[in-house]
Parts: structure tokens; sequence; C-alpha cells
């Protein structure tokens, strides 16, 4: 694949601009090329494959809103299991391996992928970047 660079000046800057021969189309600043959805994405973030969909411009704070709640969601039944299994006779509950055992022991992988995930991409929308910029470290 081939990428040809325009310059365009904006006010006093040099804006590169790259050209996408798969898409056949100027691709704005920040824009990259998601080869999942074979086209061109403004602010592309990254193609998420739990969503089926690429994270960019358009749909980033719906992301953002989605994993926080996803989250918040996720803690809250964490404490009710916690709470409901040390609410009542435990060794009865480990003996017949109750959901309120078993639910955390479950949801625990989900909170350890998601705490991360979180802070990353709200410590990123704070700075204005996206992941693959922060990951290639242009800006
Ligand atoms: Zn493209
Ligand atoms: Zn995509």
């Amino acid at each position: 694949m081939k990428w040809e660079c325009y310059f365009v000046q904006q006010w006093n800057l040099l804006v590169k601009l790259k050209f996408c021969h798969t898409c056949q189309v100027i691709r704005p600043p920040r824009s990259f090329h998601c080869r999942v959805c074979k086209s061109c994405i403004e602010n592309l973030d990254h193609h998420c494959f739990w969503l089926s969909k690429c994270i960019g411009k358009h749909n980033y704070n719906h992301f953002i809103v989605f994993i926080s709640t996803l989250l918040i969601g996720t803690i809250y039944f964490y404490i009710l299991c916690i709470t409901r299994f040390f609410s009542s006779n435990i060794s009865h509950k480990i003996k017949e391996f109750s959901p309120d055992l078993y639910y955390p022991i479950i949801t625990w992988p989900i909170l350890i992928f998601l705490i991360p995930l979180s802070i990353l991409h709200i410590r990123l929308n704070l700075r204005d970047q996206t992941t693959i910029e922060y990951l290639k470290n242009v800006r």
C-alpha cells in the first residue's frame, strides 16, 4: 500500500495529509484507515472487536460512557454479591456453591480488565489523544 502525503497550510501551521489508496480520499488530520472496516475513520481511536465497530470522532464519547457505566455496574454488582454472601449463613452458601459466591469470581476478571481500560480512556480523553496516537507517541 502506497501513501502519498500532501501539505496544506492552515493559519500558520503546515498540516500533513495522507492519501488513502484504498478509500481514494485525502484523509483529514488524525484520521487512520481501519483494516477491519476497510474505511478511513476520523480521529480513529481503535477498532473494538467487542462492539465490532470503529471507535472514532463520532462515537468516542459514547464509548467512554459505555465503559464507565459498565465499570460502575460491575462494581455495584460485585458489592451486592459480597454483601449478600456475608449477610447470612456463609458455610451453607459455600457448601451449596451459591451464586453469591461464584458471581464475584466470574466478575473479577471483568473488573481487572475494565478498571485500567476506563482509566486509560479517561486519561486519553482529558489529553485529547487517541489510543493510536498514544501508542505511536504522536501527540
Ligand atoms: Zn482508507
Ligand atoms: Zn474498524
